[in-house]
């Protein structure tokens, strides 16, 4: 059931609380889990740090994730609830753009919320979304939270994990992927485990993703600028940003 919400555009906090205000009805409808609420709000904690702007090393972060994604051979978005309300549209729209499979992919599994999640997706424009007939598993991971697909997240060369746990990117690293995030927490596993983190909020890095997908028109310079791509320095970038938005001094 939907409630009025009501704020007026010109709020200062107008975006943010849209975005609350989305993942909060995506509990409601059954689309994120409850524990979804506190992922976001530690989201929004490090997006208020950042100005809620795209910061440079997100810019550098997302022209590798595009190189990455361009060079691929099997490439995965995996969605969640959180990714699915905030940006289903966009997702769908990055999923044609780097011509991956989108696969509903999730950490507190049921398969209720996996198909409608999955209805969701479709109603934003999915004509494909994997993840109802899971039948591999992601080694090293315990039930239910190892489910994947075999044609998806299986076989992916090249994976699009947003919002996502460590242990699982953890996992999908062990398995020999490119794991691409995007977390706005430098600090977390997940952060520091994936060869590229784009240090984001995903409403913003997504069309941003998208749009430099399109941009690309040198296949051949990619695997040299992906090549000079190095994650920890641009998550030292990100720290460095941080240390200034808080005022801190050594
Ligand atoms: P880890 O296991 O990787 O250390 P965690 O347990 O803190 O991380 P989760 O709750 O599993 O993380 O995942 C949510 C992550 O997604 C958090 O790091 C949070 O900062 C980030 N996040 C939440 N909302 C957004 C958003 N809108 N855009 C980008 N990142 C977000």
């Amino acid at each position: 059931m939907s409630r009025d919400f009501e704020v007026p555009e010109t709020h200062p906090r107008y975006q943010s609380l849209m975005m609350r205000e989305r993942i909060s009805q995506g509990v409601r409808d059954g689309l994120v889990d409850i524990t979804g609420l506190i992922a976001h709000g530690r989201g929004e904690a490090f997006d208020y740090m950042i100005g809620e702007r795209t910061i440079e090393p997100a810019v550098i972060a997302i022209e590798a994730a595009a190189a990455a994604l361009k060079l691929a051979g099997n490439r995965v978005i995996s969605d969640n609830g959180n990714t699915a309300v905030l940006c289903a549209g966009e997702l769908v729209e990055m999923a044609t753009a780097a011509d991956a499979k989108l696969e509903v992919n999730l950490f507190h599994w049921s398969q209720e919320r996996v198909e409608r999640i999955i209805d969701h997706m479709r109603a934003h424009g999915a004509e494909n979304a994997l993840g109802v007939d899971a039948d591999q598993w992601i080694p090293g991971l315990e039930q239910p939270r190892g489910r994947c697909c075999e044609e998806g997240i299986f076989t992916a060369d090249v994976v699009f994990v947003p919002l996502e746990d460590g242990d699982r990117a953890q996992a999908l690293k062990a398995m020999g992927k490119t794991v691409i995030t995007v977390d706005l927490n430098p600090l977390s596993r997940t952060a520091r485990t994936c060869d590229i983190t784009i240090v984001d909020n995903i409403v913003r890095a997504v069309p941003l993703l998208t749009q430099k997908l399109g941009e690309i028109e040198n296949v051949d310079e990619l695997p040299a600028s992906l090549e000079s791509y190095d994650n920890r320095s641009n998550l030292d970038l990100v720290k460095e940003t941080l240390v200034r938005s808080l005022g801190i001094t050594s």
